[in-house]
């Protein structure tokens, strides 16, 4: 049994993947490049309550980018400014991260990273044609500490 103040050897981190916290692909609020920031759109970033918003380019497997809600500070809803008008000027790294990703590697990642969230993908080589990355979801710091406390409660 190792110590308590040692919690992150304690198993789950080093056992468990970010394929088994990871907030699901069809759970994910994400907008299109194709949308525009007019008043509909704000509002409906405003009210999905997140901080960060994955950009796809025509169907929601293919993120690009992430738009920043506080990116949207100094946008006027009258102007309809493109999306891609956005992301493009703040250009935010996205963080690519394979499924079967230890939680203590990816805390350690998001530790040095700058960002907080990575997306989650697999190498798919079911079916017929050549392997492809499969989007399986996306992850954030705030997945990987929830974890932590659950183990930390369960071990007590
Ligand atoms: P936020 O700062 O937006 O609240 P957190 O990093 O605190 O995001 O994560 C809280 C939870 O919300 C986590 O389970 C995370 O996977 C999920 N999450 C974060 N962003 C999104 C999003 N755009 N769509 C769906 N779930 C998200």
């Amino acid at each position: 049994r190792t110590s308590v103040n040692d919690p992150y050897s304690r198993g789950t981190l080093r056992t468990k993947t970010v394929e088994d916290i990871l907030t699901p692909l069809k759970d994910c609020f994400m907008l299109a490049s194709s949308a525009v920031l007019d008043f509909s759109t704000m509002s409906e970033i405003m009210q999905s309550g997140y901080t960060r918003v994955p950009i796809y380019e025509e169907e929601r497997s293919n993120i690009v980018e992430i738009l920043y809600v506080k990116d949207l500070a100094l946008v006027d809803p009258d102007d309809c400014t493109p999306m891609t008008t956005i992301t493009k000027f703040y250009n935010h790294p996205l963080h690519f991260v394979f499924n079967d990703t230890k939680l203590d590697a990816m805390l350690e990642e998001f530790k040095k990273g700058n960002s907080h969230m990575a997306i989650v993908q697999k190498v798919n080589n079911e079916g017929e044609g050549d392997p492809f990355y499969e989007v399986l979801g996306l992850v954030t710091l705030e997945d990987v500490i929830e974890e932590i406390i659950k183990s930390e409660i369960l071990d007590e």
